[in-house]
């Protein structure tokens, strides 16, 4: 059987989703207004960073920025943006049909704007195991190189591959998770015991 697999770089200006500056940014039929969530899913699609070398990111989530006019008092407004890749069986080992819109999705939700104010969903400082330093509450990023990271979910029609995340606890060293459970991840409970290490700024 061959297999396909697309790999593409996407410039996240404005114009590459065909976004005016203005009121609204235009996705195909409907204009997005800044309470909607745009999510592409891609079939097959992957991205590299800088050069090919540097495969493959299965998605990312981030927002467009426009500026505001009289309308609304000069407000910025911002645009939620998501891009995931849906993957055939056995195109990557893993990862497969709905773990990267799983992984951007949970993220979305609980960092919208990825930390940029400097004040809001800004975590302590927290290491991925293959030594990523952060300091955003990236729910999907902390578990990802885990094995494990992805747990099955059997529907009648389909069996999902969706990928697990961690919890709000998790990103607080030295305390007990307060979450159902006392869990730091969720669904799969035994993928985090303790959570993150204090680390010291940018993980040096
Ligand atoms: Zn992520």
């Amino acid at each position: 059987m061959s297999r396909r697999i697309a790999i593409g770089a996407v410039a996240l200006a404005g114009t590459a989703f065909g976004v005016p500056a203005g009121a609204h940014a235009h996705s195909g039929e409907h204009d997005e207004l800044p309470r909607d969530a745009l999510l592409f899913l891609l079939p097959n699609t992957v991205l590299y960073s800088g050069t090919q070398s540097n495969c493959c990111i299965l998605g990312l989530h981030t927002y467009d920025l426009e500026l505001g006019d009289d309308t609304n008092g000069n407000q910025e407004r911002r645009y939620v943006v998501s891009i995931a890749t849906w993957l055939s069986p056995g195109v990557l080992s893993g990862p497969e049909d709905v773990s990267a819109l799983s992984h951007e999705l949970v993220e979305a939700v609980n960092d919208p704007f990825v930390g940029t104010d400097g004040v809001h969903n800004l975590t302590p400082w927290w290491q991925e195991p293959l030594g990523r330093c952060q300091n955003k509450n990236e729910l999907g990023d902390v578990v990802e190189e885990l094995p494990g990271a992805v747990f099955t979910l059997t529907m009648p029609q389909m069996t999902y591959h969706l990928q697990n995340a961690g919890l709000l606890s998790w990103f607080q060293p030295g305390h007990a998770s307060t979450a159902i459970d006392a869990a730091f991840s969720y669904p799969d409970e035994t993928l985090l015991t303790a959570p993150t290490p204090l680390l010291p700024p940018f993980c040096q």
